[in-house]
């Protein structure tokens, strides 16, 4: 889930030659506390393995998997989501598993 703010929404609305109201309708979903998302998984921009729209990319997918960023373990349920289709959380996880003698549960 991609979360955007209206300056970024506004940004990727002009770039498509969409009004807001158009864009929102057909990307967007607001929650009651005025938070907006895109409203696809996968993201309506994602054409292959590649975002179609990635010089207007949002600051969400451009610090995305955030490792760099204060506060990770309030994230890992949606970092691990990822943890099969993004190659960088897969690789960074699997590493850590290695660096930490993770062992299999046996319970
Ligand atoms: S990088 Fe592009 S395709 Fe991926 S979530 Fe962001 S806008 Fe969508």
């Amino acid at each position: 889930m991609v979360n955007i703010d209206e300056q970024e929404a506004t940004h990727l609305a002009n770039h498509l030659g969409k009004t807001r109201d158009a864009f929102d309708t057909e990307y967007i979903s607001k929650g009651e506390s005025g938070r907006m998302v895109i409203n696809a998984i996968p993201c309506h921009f994602l054409v292959g393995n590649s975002c179609s729209v990635y010089e207007h990319r949002f600051a969400g997918c451009k610090e995305f998997p955030a490792f760099d960023i204060p506060q990770l373990k309030k994230r890992l349920f949606t970092t691990y989501m990822h943890y099969d289709r993004c190659p960088i959380i897969f690789n960074v996880m699997e590493h850590l598993k290695l660096t930490l003698q993770f062992k299999k549960s046996t319970i």
